[in-house]
């Protein structure tokens, strides 16, 4: 299947998932506009990594939290390349906390980068693709929002916010043949997961019945399947990527 043709915007595309996931949709014929918040050297090395694969590749700074800058950013986009059709709205943090000790300010800037991000961004993109009558948004989410996590619950409440706004959004969005779904991935080595202390990174571990951290390259090919046109009967979908850990 080929994406050619597409335009794509990747919140968060400087590094880890987001990365894989712009040099997927480039690898199947996508122009990438690639968005990142302060990592404007490694948002450049992925556009170099798309243009590579022949396909156009521009990099767009813009903070996720901020919904005027979501506004301008899908604008920009839309001036550059003339159309946007998928949107993955990836960028995320964690700042992990007991319940007890972490702090709010933790908790609101999780909220609003990984939850308010993605309702920022679907709304601009979904304003362009309602007019098009096409498109094809795709939110990470995680298997902590499905299942929960200990030390996690700014994360978990934000990822599992994000699958309450993939199924409205389905919903509302279903009849312009616009789809909205979201990639569930577990635990997958980037710098988010090295972040981590080796004691919970092993715990981690110990939950995946496949035994081995995943790749930002398998989360990326989930993205990818559904930002296809041949999807496109499949809206309001969870696919987890994690060596069977949520079953
Ligand atoms: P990562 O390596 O830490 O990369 C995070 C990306 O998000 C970076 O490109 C960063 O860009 C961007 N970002 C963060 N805050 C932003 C903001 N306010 N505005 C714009 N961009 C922002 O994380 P990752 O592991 O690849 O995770 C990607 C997504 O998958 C996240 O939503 C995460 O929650 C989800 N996920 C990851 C795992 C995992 O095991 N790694 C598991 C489940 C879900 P800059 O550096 O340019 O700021």
């Amino acid at each position: 299947m080929s994406l050619e043709g597409n335009v794509a915007l990747v919140t968060g595309g400087s590094r880890g998932i987001g990365r894989a996931v712009c040099v997927e949709l480039a690898r199947r014929g996508a122009a990438v506009a690639v968005n990142y918040g302060g990592s404007a050297a490694a948002a450049e090395e992925t556009v170099r990594l798309c243009r590579e694969l022949g396909v156009e590749a521009e990099a767009f700074q813009a903070d996720v939290a901020d919904p005027a800058a979501c506004g301008a950013l899908v604008e920009a986009v839309k001036e550059r390349f003339g159309r946007l059709d998928i949107l993955v709205n990836n960028a995320g943090i964690s700042r992990d906390g007991l319940l007890m000790t972490a702090k709010e300010e933790d908790f609101v800037k999780t909220l609003d980068t990984n939850l308010k991000g993605t309702y920022f961004c679907t709304r601009a993109a979904a304003k362009v693709m309602l007019r098009q009558k096409y498109g094809r948004i795709v939110c990470l989410s995680s298997v902590v929002g499905l299942r929960g996590n200990p030390g996690q619950t700014a994360y978990a409440a934000s990822k599992a916010g994000v699958l309450g706004l993939v199924k409205a959004a389905a919903k509302e969005l279903a009849g312009r043949d616009i789809t909205v779904n979201a990639v569930a991935p577990g635990y997958i080595e980037t710098d988010m997961t090295a972040a981590l202390p080796e004691k919970a990174r092993q715990a981690m571990l110990a939950t995946v019945p496949k035994g081995r951290p995943g790749a930002p390259e398998e989360v990326a090919r989930a993205a990818a399947f559904f930002a296809e046109r041949e999807s496109g009967y499949i809206t309001g979908q969870v696919l987890c990527v994690d060596g069977g850990m949520a079953v």
